[in-house]
């Protein structure tokens, strides 16, 4: 047993950004519904995760790289940021690496917000631009949203002189809404250039595709030339299915990207996940199933909705939020107890809705068939 201080908690001792931290909620594991709800056969549609895996290249690549992992990885991370680099036509300057996307996006927060600092970011918006805003006592701006998405023009409003720092996620979670490419454009445009934009792309791969029908769909990676203050963040977790492993990116102007360097870990992102980038990036092929397996599921997910009499906020990512038109809490206690992992979104201030993860043909109709089930009895 810890020994009772006297202080009542060690909490009023915290730095003012931490004592008012809510901690992230993760989607529940699949042993922990296990353990809970006594089911043995659990799918997880809660996270955004890749239901087709990784490319057997990485599969390979990891087998290989277990026997080096008495030693630091590259805390340079040199071949990744060269893999990355060539991929995006940009320079290796321009690239600094994250253990995931969030660990880069509360990197950036620390490079550039200090206490009172203004944050802005949209209502709806991934719940970790909250959380990196609030570790560092800068104060969070949050604009009402339009349509379930960004309204950028009450976004351009709500800049003030105190404003350090903006995040957009394209296309966002947890809405899936996306920005098109002349709307995007014009905002950043419209920012000073005195602060740093940030376009979170950890979607893109899904948006981008052919085969999801968005042909407005941008990369703002493009307009790193024209803008300075642009910071474009990546991810391997989701298209290229290495969510475990924790590998993400940020893409910008040189002396950002320094700045990134300077307050990272020296070695954030691990050994194996560095080889699995650099593998994954190489397999175009399994990328393109995973993302055409995605659009196809979305579809499927979307009639089955329709057939259930749901609607739904159509989608540019690997995940749905669909309106249940009552409290979503009852229906979700009855999915965990059907052995379905799907994401509730009330701290988003979303109560009626589910937010699900695009899965295999079979498991999107198991979650169908259990939701119409769950449905209808209660
Ligand atoms: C999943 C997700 C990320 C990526 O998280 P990682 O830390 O890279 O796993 C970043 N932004 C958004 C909006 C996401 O949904």
């Amino acid at each position: 047993m810890a020994k009772s201080s006297r202080f009542d908690a060690f909490g009023e001792l915290a730095v003012a950004g931490v004592r008012g931290l809510q901690p992230y909620v993760p989607g529940k594991p699949i042993s922990e519904v296990q353990r809970e709800y006594g089911v043995h056969d659990v799918i997880k549609l809660a996270s955004n995760e890749n239901p087709l895996g990784p490319s057997p290249r990485v599969q390979a690549v990891l087998r290989d790289a277990i026997s080096e992992i008495a030693r630091y990885p590259d805390g340079a991370g040199y071949e990744c940021r060269q893999a990355i680099a060539k991929q995006l036509d940009v320079d290796a300057e321009q690239i600094a690496l994250g253990n995931g996307s969030n660990d880069i996006l509360e990197l950036i927060a620390r490079c550039f917000v200090a206490s009172g600092d203004e944050v802005i970011f949209s209502q709806y918006a991934f719940a970790v631009y909250a959380i990196s805003t609030q570790a560092v006592a800068g104060k969070a701006v949050q604009v009402a949203a339009k349509d379930w998405g960004h309204d950028l023009h009450g976004m351009l409003a709500a800049i003030s002189d105190k404003t350090r720092l903006i995040y957009i996620a394209n296309p966002n979670n947890p809405t899936g809404t996306w920005l098109g490419r002349d709307e995007l454009y014009d905002f950043i445009r419209g920012v000073p250039e005195r602060i740093p934009v940030v376009i979170d792309e950890a979607y893109l791969e899904y948006a981008r595709d052919p085969s999801h029908g968005l042909a407005d769909f941008p990369d703002a990676s493009c307009w790193l030339g024209e803008f300075p203050n642009l910071i474009v963040t990546r991810t391997f977790s989701k298209a290229y299915a290495l969510a475990g492993l924790r590998v993400g990116y940020s893409v910008s102007h040189p002396s950002i990207a320094a700045l990134i360097n300077r307050v990272r870990q020296p070695f954030n992102v691990n050994l194996l996940a560095q080889y699995a980038a650099c593998a994954a990036l190489e397999d175009h092929a399994h990328l393109q199933q995973g993302v055409q397996l995605n659009a196809n599921g979305l579809q499927q997910l979307y009639r089955g909705f329709e057939a259930l009499g749901l609607n739904y906020i159509p989608s540019a990512g690997n995940f749905v939020c669909v309106d249940l038109g009552r409290p979503a809490a009852p229906i979700n206690e009855g999915l965990l107890r059907a052995g379905v992992i799907v994401r509730p979104v009330a701290n988003y201030g979303m109560p009626n809705h589910l937010r699900i993860s695009v899965g295999l043909t079979e498991e999107n109709q198991r979650l169908l068939d259990a939701l119409g089930a769950v449905l209808a009895d209660n």
